[in-house]
């Protein structure tokens, strides 16, 4: 599929790797101005610059925003909006897992997770939504989970984050409805990215299984499919949303999880 992106202004938060990283070079193939953001060294975030950049024709900017900040957040949309005129697709896409019981679970970790996968996605849309109604223009996609719709032991914090991020995906969607802004969630379920690679090692490590059958038990145990959801099929769907097709779609929860949340 393709979308004419010509003009418009993509911030991908969480863009250094994975499934945001995917959707950044969707959008840069597209011709949208991308900016990318997320941790890493100076090689990594060069390396996530040059791989788009490589299918860009519009130009590719990095803004290394913390998600745990909220104020370096808001100056990340001023600053996009300062240097490239708007910001008109939102990708809050940024997110970090932690997997411990309930009871021994870090309470620090509770909050960076609270914060990363949710309030982040509070920060950067209420300081891009002013621009965006005054352009009456706008594309804001959560990347949520599956974890959004439904459980899974120890993993409290992400559940709440994800289940939460939906609720404000659809608030969103309401407040902007007559504005031609959307606000839609995307619901993966596995997707071989870093963060799932380290659940993969820690099931290996306590199941003593090489790496591969870890994978495959991941798999076996919840998405139905028996494959993972790859970054590009998220890009896809993401382009989508910004495309003709996405343009009366609001406030929705779209899985792809090859089944999971049907069960
Ligand atoms: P990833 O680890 O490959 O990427 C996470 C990105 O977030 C990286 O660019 C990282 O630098 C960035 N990030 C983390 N902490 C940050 C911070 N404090 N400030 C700025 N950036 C920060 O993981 P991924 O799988 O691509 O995850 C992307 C999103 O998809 C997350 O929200 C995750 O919850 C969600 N998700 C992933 C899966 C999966 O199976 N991988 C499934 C469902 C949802």
């Amino acid at each position: 599929m393709t979308v004419n992106l010509s003009g418009k202004v993509a911030l991908v938060t969480g863009s250094t790797s994975g499934i945001g990283l995917a959707m950044a070079k969707m959008f840069a193939q597209n011709g949208a101005h991308v900016v990318l953001n997320g941790l890493g060294d100076e090689g990594m975030i060069q390396a996530a610059k040059d791989e788009v950049s490589a299918v860009s024709s519009c130009g590719v900017s990095y803004n290394g925003a913390n998600m745990l900040d909220a104020g370096a957040i808001q100056q990340m949309v001023l600053d996009v909006q300062t240097a490239h005129g708007s910001v008109d697709i939102l990708v809050n896409n940024a997110g970090i897992q932690h997997v411990c019981p309930i009871e021994d679970f870090p309470p620090q970790k509770w909050e960076d997770i609270l914060a990363i996968n949710l309030s982040s996605a509070f920060y950067s849309s209420t300081a891009a939504l002013p621009g965006m109604q005054s352009r009456n223009y706008g594309r804001i996609i959560n990347i949520a989970s599956v974890h959004g719709l439904v459980g899974s032991v120890e993993k409290s914090a992400y559940v709440a984050a994800k289940h939460g991020i939906i609720g404000l995906t659809k608030v969103t969607a309401l407040e902007n409805a007559e504005a031609n802004i959307t606000c839609n969630a995307i619901c993966p379920g596995w997707v071989r990215t870093p963060l799932v690679e380290k659940q993969i090692n820690a099931l290996a490590e306590k199941e003593q299984l090489d790496t591969e059958a870890a994978a495959k038990a991941l798999l076996l145990e919840k998405e139905p499919s028996l494959r993972f959801t790859t970054p590009e099929e998220l890009a896809e769907a993401a382009l989508f949303l910004c495309g003709p097709g996405g343009a009366n779609m609001t406030g929705t929860s779209i899985a792809m999880d090859g089944g999971w949340s049907a069960r």
